[in-house]
């Protein structure tokens, strides 16, 4: 008999992935996906350790479910509850002991043992202490054990092919909580790649914490870069549209440069988080660059690929952060562009180096915000310029979502614009041509162009 399966996802692509890989490996369990947690046999909650309080609501979700348990328990049953990703790894046994009611706890390296965990626990169902927790960083590669990845027929794809980092950035709670880098070998990779592409994939976005410092080994038994590799995929028939995230400055070597050059299919997009624009600021996060390293770096990129649009990431307040710094960030907004980005208050993760500083040079609440208003008012402002540039020009997109009303479906352009087209259903995981009418300040919005042959 089958068995509900709830994931509740938290936080990044990756996230996503592994929730979908987990449904994978607990398929042969009888385990079906449900929509929602109620009634359900199984719940896992796949958090993200990034944003503030992220630990606090994990454990306010674990109370509302507890009702949940109660009601299938009344009704004969018995509802699993399981707490993963980089919360799961940071608090691990902390978490059986605030939330009681949690059975397992699992960490981003384990869940290819979750048959067994899960055994574990109906085992040990009702005893005191009954709870299983596993946040190793095994010796065994997780993705050695992970049965072939179950295909949504999604026209955009995930494919995870590098984990873990080793830059320890001074605010980032990732190098504890995933772990040191790990490159999956590039066979590996195609054939994951060929199983989606033959599901219907037409884009597929590679994933990585630190994905620009893949280093997985190829056929030849040689190590592969990652603009070697998306060479390599590039030529897949089928395969339309590569992305990449999320990359590291220090990373972008030339090959992955020359890629953006020479790859049609790389998709003129390059998500590369700077953080700050102040030297004193990006030493103090460790991120062993400057930023005029990062201008150079975007002036490369924009040579090689003169289409590309830029997104990145940005904390403002990190400790000691002084006025003239923020303006730095400001500076480097300005003679960058950028097409999109996100930003945040530096908040402390328990753990981090920063954490440390922030008890004494920390900038205080009200300043960072008013940073941060500032920041997200350039930023929009210059999204929405980035958009404006696009009325009137027709742009491939791919249609993978429903629109926002009847009759319109919504997609990426080239550049990751969401775009929302009215379009018949039958338009509905293709790639089409697009006449862009409207340029909004977080998106786009247009009809089938019919004078455009279809590039799909
Ligand atoms: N690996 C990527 C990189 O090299 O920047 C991103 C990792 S992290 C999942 C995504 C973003 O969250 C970071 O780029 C950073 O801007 C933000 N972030 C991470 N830790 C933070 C903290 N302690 N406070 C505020 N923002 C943080
Ligand atoms: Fe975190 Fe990215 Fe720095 Fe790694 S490179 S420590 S994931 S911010």
């Amino acid at each position: 008999m089958s068995k509900k399966l709830f994931i509740k996802t938290y936080g990044c692509q990756m996230n996503v992935y592994d929730s979908a890989r987990m449904a994978d490996v607990l398929a042969p369990l009888g385990y079906v996906p449900a929509a929602t947690a109620e009634g359900a046999d199984m719940v896992i909650l796949n958090t993200c350790h990034i944003r503030e309080k992220a630990a606090e609501k994990v454990y306010s979700e674990l109370g509302r479910l507890r009702a949940f348990q109660a009601e299938k328990s009344a009704s004969g049953g018995r509802m699993v509850v399981a707490v993963a990703g980089c919360v799961a790894q940071a608090e691990g046994a902390e978490i059986m002991r605030r939330a009681p009611n949690v059975d397992i706890v699992f960490g981003p390296q384990t869940y290819h043992r979750l048959p067994e965990m899960v055994a574990r626990a109906a085992r040990a169902a009702g005893q005191h202490g009954r709870g299983i927790v596993d946040t190793d960083f095994p010796v065994e590669a997780k993705f050695d054990f992970l049965p072939e990845q179950s295909i949504s027929q999604s026209a955009g794809a995930y494919l995870t092919v590098q984990e873990g980092c080793d830059k320890f950035c001074s605010f980032c709670v990732v190098p504890y909580t995933r772990g040191a880098e790990f490159s999956r070998p590039v066979a590996d990779i195609v054939a994951e790649a060929r199983r989606l592409i033959a599901n219907g994939a037409l884009e597929i976005t590679l994933l990585g914490q630190n994905v620009n410092a893949y280093h997985g080994v190829d056929a030849a038994g040689n190590s592969s870069s990652l603009g070697a590799l998306i060479g390599t995929l590039a030529e897949l028939p089928g395969l339309a549209r590569i992305r990449y995230t999320t990359s590291h400055p220090l990373e972008m070597d030339d090959a992955l440069i020359a890629a953006h050059r020479d790859v049609p299919a790389l998709m003129p997009f390059l998500h590369l988080p700077v953080q700050s624009g102040s030297d004193r600021i990006l030493a103090a996060m460790n991120r062993r660059h400057t930023a005029d390293h990062y201008r150079r770096l975007v002036e490369r990129l924009r040579t090689a690929r003169p289409d590309l649009a830029l997104s990145s990431d940005f904390i403002v307040g990190y400790p000691g952060e002084t006025e003239a710094d923020f303006e730095a960030t400001l500076g480097l907004v300005r003679t960058v562009g950028f097409a999109q980005a996100y930003s945040f208050k530096f908040s402390p993760r328990p753990g981090t180096p920063a954490a440390a500083i922030a008890i004494d040079d920390g900038v205080p609440d009200a300043i960072k915000a008013e940073r941060l208003a500032e920041l997200q008012a350039l930023l929009a402002e210059q999204q929405h310029a980035f958009n404006r540039g696009f009325a009137g020009r027709v742009v491939e997109v791919l249609l993978d979502r429903q629109g926002r009303h009847n009759g319109q479906l919504a997609g990426r352009s080239p550049q990751m614009q969401a775009v929302h087209v009215a379009a018949p259903d039958t338009c509905f995981g293709q790639i089409v041509p697009v006449r862009i009418e409207q340029a909004h300040p977080l998106s786009l919005s247009g009809c089938l162009d019919q004078h455009v042959e279809h590039a799909a």
